[in-house]
Order: C-alpha cells, then structure tokens, then sequence
C-alpha cells in the first residue's frame, strides 16, 4: 500500500521533516493547530485546527486513509500527543514520536524547577522584578495573577487579547534565535528572571544560554508527563522506522 503520513507539526522540528519526507519522495499531510496566523510553509500539504479530539483524530485518519502518524508536536502540546496514541490504538494507526531531549542545567546555570504553569505563577508571587515571560501565548493570562512584574514577552503574533498585566513589552519575532541575540535582548531590558519551558531542541535554547553567561536565574517548567509511545530523536530515525513499519517505502 502507498503510504500516506500524517505529521503533527507546529515545530522547527516538524517542519525539517516535512522536509526530508517530501524529498524522499512520500506522501503526506501536516496539521497544525491553527494558532500562528501565517504558518511558515511546511513542504508538505497543510490542514489547519483541531480534529475534534481522539475520536475526530481516528475518524480523519480512517477518511484519509492514513497509513503511518508522526507526531512532531512541542513537548508541551501533551493533549495532542494523548489524543494522537488513542486514536492510533483506535485504528492500529502505527504511531512515533519525534521528540527531543529536555535541556539540562550545566555549570553555570540557576534553575528552580516548577512542575507546570500553575507552579511558575505561585513561584512570581514575589516582589516586582523584570521577567522574560518566555511560555508561549496559550497561558499568558494565568500570569494575570502576579500583575507586580515588568513581562518582557516574544511572540510569533500580536496578543489578539489584552494581557492581564500593565506593565508588558511584546515583541513580535520568529525563531530560531541567536545566542548573541538573545543576551543583548536580556541586557538590553535589564531581565532580572527568565521564565521558560523545558522545550528542549535548539530552536529556543538561545536564551537558557544567554541566562547562563548573563548569570541569570531561570524558573524552568518542567515537561508533562506523556504515555509510552514509540519515539525517535532524528529525522533519519524515523525515516528508518517508516522503512520498518513497511518495507515497500524505500526509505
Ligand atoms: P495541546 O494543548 O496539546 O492541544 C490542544 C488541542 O489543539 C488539541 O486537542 C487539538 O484539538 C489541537 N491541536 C494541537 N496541535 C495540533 C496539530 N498539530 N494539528 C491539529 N490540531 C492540533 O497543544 P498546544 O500546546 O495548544 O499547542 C498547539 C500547537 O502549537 C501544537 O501543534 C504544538 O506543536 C505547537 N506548539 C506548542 C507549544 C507549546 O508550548 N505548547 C510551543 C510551540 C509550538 P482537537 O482535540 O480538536 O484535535
């Protein structure tokens, strides 16, 4: 049978394998949320939004007739990978996972862990200080809560809301970033504490690295916990995986 992959993006990660899938020459859709306004092109045709939870999922892959799931989401999408290994144990849709490694505090570095989100925000309830806020749009409200600080925010679009914090710089920029960038961006706004997650990968690393030669603190959210799944670490992993699961791709 001619496989027919389904990837979930929404990452650096996810678009380097769109990349290398299309070059193998396979078939394959990427899907991604909906939550950036222009997705940067993928190299593999795109569908847009949410499928309606597990059962919607299954019911597109059997549509579809998808043969293998590649889920390249962000470490932190947990609901999408869960809803990804039920609806693939619904259809016996093989499933992998390309995930990477959590970054890892090296000399130098000055990490508190918080488990989630509700943990950094108990964590800023402290006086004012100037905070790199650096966890994506979807929770920003919840920081609502510590209204002291002054936020230094980066993200791919404008707030579509008002934030619940007055004192908040955005700035509109894409990854990946730069070491050097990122340190002068710390400088430059007298970032007295980064607030990221445990994204791992490099795409967004640049500003761990630049909290450690700065000297800087980083309140760093740990990773929810997922189901066992089959994962890869590289593209030419699960290239391989796709040759395994069924010889016929030439892969
Ligand atoms: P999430 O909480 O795991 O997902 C919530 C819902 O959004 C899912 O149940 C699903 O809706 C829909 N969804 C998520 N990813 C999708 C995809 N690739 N294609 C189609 N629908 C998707 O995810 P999230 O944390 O909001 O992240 C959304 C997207 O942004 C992900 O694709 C992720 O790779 C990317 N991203 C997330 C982060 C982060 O920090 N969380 C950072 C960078 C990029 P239905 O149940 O209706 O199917």
């Amino acid at each position: 049978m001619r496989p027919n992959l389904l990837i979930l993006g929404g990452t650096t990660e996810g678009r380097h394998l769109c990349k290398a899938v299309a070059e193998a020459g396979l078939a394959g859709t990427v899907s991604m949320a909906g939550r950036v306004k222009h997705p940067a092109p993928q190299g593999l045709p795109m569908r847009l939004g949410g499928f309606g939870g597990p059962g919607g999922l299954a019911r597109y892959l059997r549509d579809n007739a998808v043969t293998h799931v590649i889920d390249a989401t962000h470490p932190f999408a947990a609901q999408m990978s869960c809803n990804a290994i039920d609806a693939c144990a619904r259809t016996k849709t093989p499933l992998i996972a390309l995930t990477r490694a959590p970054w890892q505090a090296g000399p130098g570095d000055r990490w508190t862990h918080v488990p989630d989100i509700a943990g950094a925000v108990a964590a800023l309830d402290r006086p004012a200080q100037r905070v790199m806020l650096a966890v994506g749009r979807m929770h920003l409200q919840d920081f609502a809560a510590n209204p002291q600080h002054a936020y230094l925010l980066r993200l791919v679009d404008p707030p579509a809301t008002p934030l619940g914090f007055p004192r908040a710089e955005v700035i509109v920029d894409r990854g990946p970033f730069t070491l050097a960038g990122d340190r002068a961006l710390l400088s430059e706004h007298r970032i007295d504490l980064v607030v990221s997650k445990n994204a791992g990968g490099t795409g967004a690393q640049a500003k761990i690295l630049a909290a450690r030669e700065l000297g800087l603190p980083v309140l760093m959210i740990d990773r929810p916990a997922i189901a066992k799944r089959a994962e890869a670490h590289s593209i030419a992993e699960v290239l391989r995986w796709l040759g395994h699961v069924s010889t016929d791709l030439g892969v």
